[in-house]
């Protein structure tokens, strides 16, 4: 593709591109950040008003029967089982995806010292999404177990031996978008007696996911990156059935009780991943995150996900390319951090540059290019992020992006005072 004229015609010949139409997108807003904060769906307000108004404002407390908002955890869990291979009942929607880390990191390492007493040892990986990495450490901390950090292209296999008991990955790598092999990693870790925690915040929505099949432990992720749920949308847990009842998670709460309206003394864990709730569930957010996660099922008819991974893949490859093959793969000085490899790539590309990342994501922004920034440490460099996301992003909208960032080089623009402003969030 050398011309936009190229992008428009695979956009004209896109199956999906119907599936735009689903969001509420800004005019003249080329959006690459739904690996943050998905778009808005189209059908979310209307939604949330009714809940506001009417469930809650008419109805009242009547609604936690008669509008099923006691089930919402369990409805909304149920269609996110199915976009990553989890069956009907296994997978609920609740708090943050901070809070279900702990929740099953607790629990993995319970069933650990049960059936592997004197393992020790968490591994994650350095490049991990620091909420997982903080988690961990306290984890750690509380159990006197030792957290181990993969370093970037070490092989988890080298690192599990008969010390470790959990292995926990996030599925695609917040920062490069590189992917592992779910089952691969799983079996490994399995054949030495390690079980796993998978985050799946890059991936649901994004990436065809299959916990079962790959005999995955435990997974978590969060409703409002690839499905669309809106500001801090509740997040998911799933445990898989062969583990999920034993134990209790270790915040249990009434929620997550065999009869939260028995009101007894005594806690008796919900069966299944009933148990995993801890508090009254948020309706509004859950609410709203049924229609995100709506606008993803809406592929269904399509293709579905694998429809969808097909056309992210091509997005991104046009992005890589567009890149390697402009000046900005040459005297700009721009290198790929993002795998090359379809099946190690997850929904983005992102760039890494000696210097000016942060500005040159500022003036992206200020015209109308919106990825984002993440700012290295420990030894990874700083990057440039940009997510496609196949329900609403276009190929044109990739070109156009690209073509802003060679004028952004260009003209030196990125050198401008105001764009070297640190905001609160990047
Ligand atoms: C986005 C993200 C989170 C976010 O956690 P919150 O508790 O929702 O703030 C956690 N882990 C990974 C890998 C993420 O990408």
């Amino acid at each position: 593709v050398t011309t936009r004229a190229e992008a428009e015609r695979l956009d004209a010949a896109d199956p999906l591109a119907p599936l735009r139409d689903l969001f509420d997108l800004p005019d003249r807003t080329i959006y690459l950040d739904g690996n943050s904060l998905g778009a808005l769906p189209r059908t979310t307000a209307a939604r949330v008003a009714d809940v506001v108004t009417r469930e809650w404002g008419r109805d009242l407390i009547g609604s936690w029967n008669t509008a099923g908002w006691i089930d919402l955890p369990r409805r909304v869990g149920d269609k996110i089982a199915g976009l990553v291979g989890a069956g009907p009942g296994e997978l609920v929607v609740a708090d943050s995806t901070s809070v279900n880390v702990y929740k099953v990191l607790k629990a993995a390492l319970a069933v650990a010292a049960a059936d592997a007493p004197g393992r020790r040892v968490v591994v994650s990986e350095r490049a991990n999404f620091p909420t997982d990495l903080y988690v961990a450490q306290s984890v750690a901390a509380e159990h006197g177990c030792e957290l181990v950090l993969l370093e970037p292209g070490e092989d988890p296999a080298d690192r599990l031996d008969e010390e470790v008991a959990v292995l926990m990955l996030t599925h695609v790598n917040y920062r490069t978008g590189r992917m592992w092999d779910m089952a691969a990693v799983t079996a490994q870790a399995h054949e030495r007696g390690v079980l796993t925690v998978w985050d799946l915040c890059h991936s649901a929505g994004a990436v065809p996911v299959d916990l079962t099949a790959a005999g995955a432990d435990y997974a978590i992720g969060c409703g409002y990156k690839f499905l669309n749920g809106g500001p801090g949308a509740p997040a998911y847990v799933w445990a898989s059935p062969r583990l999920a009842e034993r134990f209790w998670q270790p915040l249990a709460g009434w929620m997550g009780h065999a009869a939260p309206f028995a009101f007894a003394t005594g806690y008796e864990p919900a069966p299944g991943i009933g148990r995993f709730v801890s508090g009254t569930p948020a309706v509004i957010g859950t609410a709203a995150l049924e229609c995100g996660v709506d606008t993803v099922l809406a592929a269904e008819p399509y293709g579905g996900m694998a429809a969808l991974r097909e056309k992210s893949l091509a997005l991104t490859r046009l992005f890589a390319d567009l890149v390697s093959e402009s000046p900005l793969g040459g005297p700009d000085g721009f290198a790929i951090e993002s795998p090359l490899a379809d099946a190690e790539r997850g929904s983005q590309v992102c760039l890494t540059r000696a210097e000016g990342a942060y500005a040159i994501v500022q003036a992206l922004i200020a015209r109308g290019v919106v990825g984002d920034f993440r700012a290295g440490q420990d030894g990874l460099p700083d990057i440039l992020r940009f997510g496609v996301t196949p329900l609403y992003t276009r190929f044109v909208d990739v070109w156009d992006a690209v073509e802003h960032l060679r004028q952004v080089m260009g003209t030196g623009e990125w050198r401008e005072a105001r764009f070297d402003q640190r905001l609160a969030v990047t």
